[in-house]
């Protein structure tokens, strides 16, 4: 869940490193979580995380 205003975009965005670093560990381990659930890596870097899918009914 996204508290920011306005909100964060998602993972799967064009622009999804524009979202808030949630945890940063750049200086000890060269990532940063953002607020969307991808990981920012140290330099260019961006790991998109899938978002879940909806759950399904069966
Ligand atoms: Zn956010």
């Amino acid at each position: 869940m996204c508290p920011h205003s306005p909100t964060c975009p998602s993972s799967t965005a064009p622009d999804a490193a524009a979202a808030r670093i949630v945890a940063e560990h750049l200086q000890d381990s060269g990532y940063a979580l953002l607020c969307n659930g991808a990981v920012l890596l140290e330099g260019d870097g961006l790991l998109r995380l899938p978002e879940r899918p909806e759950p399904v009914a069966a």
